[in-house]
C-alpha cells in the first residue's frame, strides 16, 4: 500500500515566495487514503503554497478521472474531475480544522494534504451520476430489469379460461 508521506507539506520550511509540488495519483492513492465515495481513478495534482505574513495559501489543482458507479445500472463509470480549491493555513499550538483554516503545529510544520486532495475530488462527484443516454451496460440493465419484474410476471387471465370458470360455477350451484 502507498504510504502517504510523500503528501507532506513543508510550510514551516519555507520563507516568503511560492513554493509548487504536483502529484500524479492512481489507484494506489485510494486506497491508501480509504474514503468512501472514492477507491479508483487517476488525477493530476498541482498545489502552489504563497507565504505571506505568517499565513499560507494553498491552491489546488485536480485534472483527470476517478471511477464511480453508476446510478441507473450500478456499473464502473468514469466521473470526469477538474477543479480548483484554496485552503489557508496557519502555524500554532495545536492542530486544528474548521473547513476554512487550518492551524499546524509549529514544532512540526508539515501539512500532510493526501485527505484534502481526496476530499476535494469527493466533492465533484454530482449528486446523481449516471453514463450518458444509451451507454449503460446492457448485461447490467438486463440482470436489473429481470430482478425488478419478478414477481410482476401474473399474465392477464385469458378470457375464454373466465367463462369457463363461470360455467363450472354455475354447475356446481
Ligand atoms: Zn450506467
Amino acid at each position: 500500500m502507498e504510504k502517504l508521506d510523500s503528501y507532506k507539506v513543508d510550510l514551516k520550511g519555507m520563507s516568503e515566495g511560492t513554493v509548487s509540488y504536483s502529484w500524479h495519483v492512481e489507484d494506489n492513492f485510494f486506497s491508501a487514503v480509504q474514503g468512501p465515495e472514492i477507491q479508483q481513478g487517476q488525477l493530476d495534482v498541482a498545489l502552489r503554497v504563497k507565504r505571506m505574513a505568517g499565513a499560507y495559501e494553498l491552491v489546488f489543482q485536480l485534472e483527470g478521472t476517478v471511477k464511480v458507479l453508476c446510478d441507473r445500472c450500478l456499473d464502473w463509470m468514469d466521473c470526469p474531475i477538474s477543479a480548483e480549491h484554496v485552503l489557508r493555513a496557519k502555524l500554532g499550538d495545536e492542530y486544528a480544522d474548521d473547513g476554512d483554516l487550518i492551524i499546524v503545529p509549529e514544532d512540526d510544520g508539515l501539512l500532510n494534504v493526501a485527505w484534502n486532495i481526496y476530499e476535494f475530488a469527493a466533492l465533484e462527484i454530482p449528486l446523481r451520476h449516471v453514463h450518458a443516454e444509451g451507454t449503460c451496460s446492457q448485461q447490467m440493465t438486463d440482470a436489473i430489469a429481470s430482478l425488478s419484474s419478478a414477481g410482476e410476471e401474473e399474465k392477464p387471465v385469458d378470457p375464454r379460461w373466465s367463462a369457463l370458470e363461470k360455467l363450472r360455477r354455475k354447475s356446481e350451484e
